[in-house]
Parts: C-alpha cells; structure tokens; sequence
C-alpha cells in the first residue's frame, strides 16, 4: 500500500509502498477513504511532542471501511464505514480509565502517534476505539468530526453553559464549535492572527456574532473563551476578556510558553483550564449531536502525497475549514 511515513522530526514525511499491515487480536483491518489533517500533526512533525513510535504513519481523523476483522472481532460487519479518532488504545484498569477519565489514562496509546494512522491506503485499528459514522456525512466532511469535531466539543463542554464564547484561532476545532455553540444558543466571539480578513468573514459565516483579531477585546465582556492557537501569549489575552468567574480553556495538546501575567486577570475566580484527549463517550454524544445541529464541515482536499503541502497550508494558517487527504473510496 501507499504510506506517508514520518521518520523523525527535521524531515518531511515520505511517499511510501509499505506492505498492508495484519489485523491483531481486537482489531479491524480498514481501507481508508479519508484522513484529516491536524494541528497535532504538526506538533508530532515538528518534533513538539516527544514520544511518536518511529516510523510513524501519522494521521487520527480516519475515515474508511471495514475490509477485515482479527480474531475475536465481530461488531462492525465487512464494509461498514467506520471513524478511528486520537485515542487509540487504554489500558482499561488504571485509576483513570476506572473513573471515566479514560482520556487521561497512563497507558493510553494514540492513533497517528504511538500507533499507525490513516496517511496510507490502509491501517488496522483497535474496534473498541472506532466510531460508526453517522448517515448523511460523505467521507470527507465526516474526517473532521473525528479529532476536531470531538475535540472542539469536549472543550466546549468544559466551558459550562456560557453564553458568550470566545474562540482564539479559527481553523478547524472552531468552525465546528461555532455551529455546535450556535445550536445551543450562545453568542460566538471569534479571535483570528492579526490582518487575518479571511479568517474572520469565514468565521462570521459560520455564525459568529462578532470576528476581530486576538489583540482586540471583544465588544461584550465574554463568559468563557477556547484556545485552539498554540500561543501561550493567548492565555492573558483571553483572561482579560472573559469576565469574573469566566473559564479559559486551553483545547491544544501543545502551547508555547505562556508569558507572565498579573494575578489580577485570573482573581474574581476565573480559570484557566486544559482539554486533554477525548473519551468514547464524548464520541459517541458528538457523533449524535452533530447531524442535529447540523455541523457541516468546510474541508480542504489535497491528494495523500500531498499531505506535506496540507501541513505547510496548516501550518501558515492558508485552509478555510479543515485540511483532508483524500485517500481512496
Ligand atoms: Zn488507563
Ligand atoms: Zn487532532
């Protein structure tokens, strides 16, 4: 099969024809149709998170179909459509896993990471990790639910009932939040790079109330605030616009460093809180909500080989919606 394959960080991802991995004990054998690109990737490419298997098929936002089951498989039938997110694997006795916290397990293994992803034409992944698809999603536009749809939403739970939500970087996580938060009938506040007039009218299209750059403070003081940018220095700046006992949630797996800040902007009982990872139940509530809301999700394609090009667009902030490689069907 074809693969990009990363070898280390410091060098792009490589066209590849490895051969068509097995499916284990516990596993389905997938013939990928899409893979969404993510901010992750970018962070496991640039060497940012420490610990990727090498080499390493990235990518964790895997849309394809069941070819094969291994032993002891029988939940999805051949040619089911299938979606694999970020978490991978959990050891499923740990204190965390015990306790529904199974996003914070201690031996959780994850997709595009620490096991093969979906940047190839084929990939096997643990069946209790894989999501059915929900009907009326082709391939492309359900790739995006699966890290930034589930993602987005457990960082939008974390910011209570809120009202009025700031969104700081509007790629793909946001644009999913907004029509979620929409639904539920709050006010979208959304923060873009400086100069970005794209990123804003997009953002106003999705149905944010009010778009301006993340330097700005917005016209209403906000409730809550999510950080999907990697800037630590988004941290003060989202602090001092939410108002007393507003939440800051911090939904990326890498920040810089956040830069120091007066006790002032976090007193009258504000918070700054991180999102780490998902649960399947978030999956599973996600995947219900969304074809209610419905979230439609803006993508990008590019073709697998292209998937150091989707990075480079990423990374320089030039997709509207979500970046997905189209892979085979
Ligand atoms: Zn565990
Ligand atoms: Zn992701």
């Amino acid at each position: 099969m074809r693969a990009m394959i990363f070898d280390g960080s410091g060098k792009p991802l490589r066209l590849a024809e490895v051969p068509v991995p097995e499916p284990g004990p516990g596993e389905v054998l997938l013939k990928v149709h899409a893979c969404g690109i993510c901010r992750t990737d970018l962070h496991i490419v640039d060497g940012e998170l420490a610990e990727p298997k090498l080499p390493l098929i990235p990518g964790h936002q895997i849309v394809g179909s069941v070819v094969r089951s291994g032993a002891g498989v029988g939940r999805f039938a051949e040619g089911t459509r299938v979606g694999v997110p970020w978490l991978g694997a959990t050891c499923g006795t740990c204190r965390h896993c015990r306790s529904g916290r199974e996003n914070l397990c201690d031996h959780a293994l994850f997709t595009g990471y620490q096991r093969n992803g979906g940047f190839a034409e084929y990939t096997v992944a643990d069946v209790r990790f894989c999501f059915p698809i929900p009907d009326g999603y082709p391939d492309l536009q359900a790739a995006p639910l699966l890290c930034a749809g589930l993602i987005g939403y457990r960082s939008l739970t974390m910011a209570g009932d809120a009202e009025r939500l700031g969104v700081y970087g509007f790629g793909a996580a946001a644009h999913i939040v907004t029509q979620v938060a929409r639904f539920q009938g709050r006010q979208v506040f959304a923060f873009t790079r400086s100069g970005d007039a794209k990123g804003q009218a997009f953002a106003r299209e999705m149905g944010a109330v009010w778009a301006g750059s993340a330097e700005e403070r917005p016209p209403d003081e906000l409730d809550a605030a999510i950080i999907f940018a990697p800037a630590g220095e988004l941290v003060p700046a989202a602090l001092r616009a939410v108002g007393k006992g507003g939440i800051v949630v911090c939904g990326g797996i890498h920040m810089s460093d956040i830069p120091r800040f007066p006790y002032d902007i976090l007193w009258g009982e504000r918070s700054i809180r991180s999102v780490a990872n998902l649960t399947r139940r978030d999956g599973a509530e996600f995947l219900s909500l969304a074809p209610r809301v419905p979230v439609r999700t803006e993508v990008q394609p590019y073709p697998l080989e292209a998937a150091n090009e989707a990075l480079a667009d990423l990374r320089r902030g030039a997709i509207r919606g979500a970046g997905v490689l189209v892979v085979g069907s």
